[in-house]
């Protein structure tokens, strides 16, 4: 039987591991998933996991090891698995469950190609609220997405039976909880929105753009980041992004390092300093040199809980994906994946904001 050796690589490269499969295994199915475990532990609009064939699993090279490069989370006490992220730069691997099979993540593979992985499905997508990205990432070069969702909900009942239902008991096993514990965090008084990782260890809260507190029609600004960087600091093709004033922020998190409670910080590049969650390894922040100037931090939009849902209604204005760099690196990456997302976003932004001219990349940003 003919196999395939896939290479993984954080972006700080302690985590290096080979996945090798039997090639007619490949490509393996993808499911986004969007839960608010996934949301909360990535920082990010969902994980990209692929269940590995049972008796596969990854394979580290040294120095790398499971047990010295990577921090173990388990999210309450229901979980049957453990999600590893990178001790180093906070980059979600997958998880491994009680049985010892993998939920991998893709994002972080070298190889993008639609022969090693399928993006096939969104899951748990009313946990979003709005859908998430679910709602403007339809198709993928010509391939429908399926949606599922838990039994108990219509909608998804209906999908039980289908090809995700394997994906369906794992997600459920992993995430019954996941309902339940919905804590959107916006205090009605004060008009706050909350940022909040998994585990609580980061939290803060932002308050809205402009003199007046309790303005509602003032939004920041919001954004897709596809760079290489983020990929691999977060274990996700895709991250996003709220652009919000350091002084709307409480507690104050500080441009140096940017770490409040359990954060910690890593430098992607000589021009950006991120921090993660120690311990559940959630993508929190962002600062490029020049946002850092203007007085900027970059909130990772998995782990803000607006009550509208996941895209952050009125607290949100989304522009285009951040940077020329970014979406080249995106497009390189998973063409039909960046493609498809950038389409998405356009007919999302015409839509939910009105926009008929488009907008034009960014190249001031940086992630
Ligand atoms: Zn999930
Ligand atoms: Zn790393
Ligand atoms: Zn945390």
């Amino acid at each position: 039987m003919s196999h395939r050796t896939l290479i993984a690589t954080c972006d700080c490269r302690t985590t290096h591991f080979t996945l090798t499969l039997p090639t007619n295994t490949l490509p393996l199915t993808v499911h986004l998933c969007h839960c608010t475990v996934c949301r909360r532990t990535h920082g990010a609009p969902c994980s990209f996991h692929a269940p590995v064939p049972l008796g596969n699993e990854p394979v580290f090279i040294a120095p790398s090891s499971l047990d010295t490069s990577l921090t173990g989370y388990v999210h309450g006490p229901s979980a049957k698995s453990t999600r590893y992220f990178c001790t180093t730069c906070g980059c979600h691997i997958g998880d491994r469950d009680c049985k010892g099979q993998w939920y991998i993540s893709v994002s972080i593979f070298q190889e993008g190609d639609s022969a090693a992985w399928e993006i096939a499905s969104h899951a748990y997508t009313h946990s979003t609220g709005d859908g998430g990205i679910s709602g403007l990432l339809n198709v993928i070069d010509g391939r429908k997405l399926e949606v599922w969702n838990p039994p108990q909900d219509t909608q998804g009942g209906q999908q039980e039976a289908t090809s995700n239902a394997l994906l369906g008991q794992h997600v459920q096993r992993q995430e019954q909880a996941d309902g339940e514990d919905e804590d959107k965090g916006e205090g009605e008084e004060d008009q706050t929105l909350l940022a909040q990782c998994h585990c609580g260890g980061i939290a803060a809260r932002i308050s809205r753009p402009g003199s007046s507190k309790s303005d509602p029609t003032k939004k920041w600004r919001a954004f897709f980041g596809l760079s290489r960087d983020a990929r691999l600091v977060t274990g996700t093709h895709v991250t996003g992004w709220l652009s919000v004033g350091k002084e709307r922020i409480s507690p104050p998190i500080p441009t140096g390092t940017l770490c409040i409670g359990t954060a910690k910080s890593y430098r992607s590049s000589k021009n950006v300093l991120r921090a993660f969650c120690g311990v559940c390894g959630a993508t929190a922040f962002f600062v490029s040199h020049q946002a850092s100037q203007a007085g900027i931090v970059n909130v990772a939009t998995g782990i803000l809980r607006a009550e509208e849902g996941v895209m952050l209604g009125s607290w949100a204005s989304w522009e285009w994906i951040s940077g020329i760099t970014s979406l080249q690196d995106g497009l390189r990456y998973d063409e039909g994946f960046a493609c498809a997302l950038s389409e998405g976003l356009r007919a999302w932004r015409i839509k939910h904001h009105g926009d008929t001219k488009g907008p034009a990349p960014d190249d001031e940003l940086d992630t």
